[in-house]
Parts: C-alpha cells; structure tokens; sequence
C-alpha cells in the first residue's frame, strides 16, 4: 500500500493492539476502527475481544479477532504471522495489555508478583516487537507505540513490580527508538496516568475521586479514549518525526507539586 508521508488518517493501515478487550486498548481498537484502519483486536479474554470485533464488523468497519495471552512467547508469533496473512501486513504494533501488580517488598508471593508483572508488562513488548519487525519492515509506515504508566516516571509504594516493569517499558521504548530509527520505524511510549478502565474500576469512587483532586490538573480520571487518540496521533504517517518520546496522557499528574 502507498501511503502519503505527510497523511493525516490510518485508513487502510493494520494495527495489532494486546489486551484489546477492555479499557484502553478497547478504546484503541474502537478508534482506529472507526478511522478505517484494519483492527486486530488481541486479547488474553478470546470471547471479550471477539465479541469486540463482532460489534466493528456489524457496523462495517474492519476487525479481527484473536485470542492472544502475551505471555506465551510461541502464541505471539503464530498470532501475529497470522495478523500479517490476514491483512497483508502490519503497519502498527500497539503494546497496550496489562495487569495490575500491588504487592509490598517484604510480602509473601513476591517473586511470583514480580515474575508475572515482567513477563505480561515488559517481556511481551520485546517479543511482539521481534515478531511484528519481519513486517513492520514491509510496511510504509510503521509505528510500533508501548504503553507505559505514569507509574514508569514516579511510584507508588507497594507497587514496586509494576513501576519496575513499566520504566523498563521506557528503556526499551528508547533503546528500540534509536536501533530502529534508521529503517524509519518509530517507537513511541505513553504514560497513562489515573484512567477509568478495568483496571481501576474496584477503587471505590470515592477514594478515586480524591485522588483525581489532590493529585491531578485536570482534578479528575481520564477517559480510555483520550489515551487512544495519543496513540492514534503517534501512529499516523505524518507523525514521522517523533521517535523514542514518553509521553503522559495523565491529566497534569507529572506536572504537579501541589
Ligand atoms: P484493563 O484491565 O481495562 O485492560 C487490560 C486488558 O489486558 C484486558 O482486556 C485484559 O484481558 C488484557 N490482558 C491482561 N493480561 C493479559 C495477557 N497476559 N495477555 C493478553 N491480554 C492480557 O486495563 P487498562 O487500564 O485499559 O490497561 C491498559 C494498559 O494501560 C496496561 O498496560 C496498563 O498497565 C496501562 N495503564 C493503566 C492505567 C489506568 O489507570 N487504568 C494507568 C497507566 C497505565
């Protein structure tokens, strides 16, 4: 497919998304679905995520589904070999899924916490990404964008595997950057900061309420899909020119002392 350098739209382009059943990376797979991209929408809850791309197809947009738990190494690559034959390609690579990983230093369980947070928030991004390069380097456009987590940038204690495996997440983000660069593939890296998904619907509104105030600008949750349009915005052709950035989609929370 050609594609316009200075473009402005994903139509036609193929995104891979992880963890599309819910949350953001429904929010992602939904936006660019609407935008005319072909959606692979991939997901560790098969039934979720089909019925996801059942729900864009009845509307007459272009999505797939597939089952896909990120942390088994050999599903990722027939996954993705297999987006690719659909499709004819690969144009993007959105590493979106992810757990949750509370658990204090000194707890029982922690070795398991930190193997199972590695494995699912920082391992899988690698092996997506070694996966998908054979045709991201087809593509005339490839965008490869990781999710992270303002937790990457600060912390929060007892969440010391996650804030771990997602600052891994911005290192591999660069260093990929900076490998990749010269075949014109871009890697970019978001840090959502407190957003209304999955993973944050058991925090009672209250507590989440307070928080948003205390510790945000904006003095509230963000919306799934005001992170799915950074990554819409990272993943377009005319987004050429941003390689190797981390970028918060928090609401102010990096920015504010008090
Ligand atoms: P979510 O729970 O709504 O969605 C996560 C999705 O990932 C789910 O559909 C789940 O089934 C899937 N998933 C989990 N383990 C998987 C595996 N092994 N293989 C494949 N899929 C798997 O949560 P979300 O908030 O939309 O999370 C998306 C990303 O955003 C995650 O990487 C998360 O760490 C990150 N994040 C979330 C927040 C927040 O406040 N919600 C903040 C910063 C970063």
């Amino acid at each position: 497919m050609t594609v316009d350098p200075a473009s402005r739209s994903v139509r036609g382009l193929t995104v891979l998304i992880t963890g599309a059943a819910s949350g953001m990376g429904r929010a992602t797979a939904e936006l660019f679905a609407a935008e005319g991209a072909n959606v692979a929408a991939t997901d560790l809850a098969e039934p979720a995520v089909r019925e996801l791309a059942d729900g864009l197809q009845a509307k007459g947009l272009t999505a797939e589904a597939w089952g896909l738990d990120v942390a088994d190494a050999a599903a990722i690559v027939t996954v993705t070999d297999a987006v690719a034959a659909r499709f004819g390609g690969i144009d993007v690579l959105i590493n979106n899924a992810g757990i949750s990983a509370f658990a204090p230093i000194d707890s029982q369980g922690y070795e398991a916490v930190w193997d199972r947070a590695l494995a699912v928030l920082l391992t899988a991004h690698q092996r997506l990404v070694r996966a998908a390069l054979p045709h991201l380097r087809r593509s005339a456009s490839p965008r490869i964008i990781n999710i992270a987590s303002t937790e990457a940038l600060g912390a929060t204690a007892r969440d010391s595997a996650y804030a771990a495996a997602k600052a891994g997440v911005t290192g591999l983000t660069r260093a990929l950057a900076v490998e990749l660069g010269r075949e014109g593939i871009t890697v970019n890296c978001i840090c959502p900061g407190p957003i209304l998904t999955g993973m944050t619907a058991a925090i009672p509104d209250a507590d989440r309420a307070t928080f948003a105030r205390r510790r945000t600008a904006l003095g509230r949750y963000g919306r799934p899909e005001e992170v799915a349009h950074m990554t819409l915005s990272l993943a377009l052709p005319a987004a050429s020119y941003i390689t190797g950035a981390v970028i918060p989609v928090d609401g102010g929370l990096m920015a504010r002392n008090a």
